[in-house]
């Protein structure tokens, strides 16, 4: 058995909630405990939090498909 110390890079898609943009969202992988990292939605600004071991790469597949323009914007009242 060989082990390797190569970080494991892990993907995964994610339909923003709000604008409904495709997400990729990548993290490496290291051997720690996972922590929350926030990340937002290039296209409308949203964020989001994730476990993850290192702090995520987002990268836009697909436009937002809300037809809005604005940005998210958090209920605050
Ligand atoms: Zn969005």
């Amino acid at each position: 058995m060989s082990q390797t110390s190569q970080p494991e890079l892990l993907t995964f898609e994610k339909a923003c909630e709000y604008c409904g943009a495709r997400l990729e969202v990548s993290s490496v992988a290291m051997h720690s405990e996972p922590r929350h990292y926030h990340f937002v939605c290039p296209q409308c600004s949203k964020d989001y939090e994730i476990s993850s071991f290192a702090p995520p790469r987002v990268r836009v597949l697909a436009g937002r498909t809300d037809g809005r323009t604005g940005p998210y914007q958090q209920t605050m009242f």
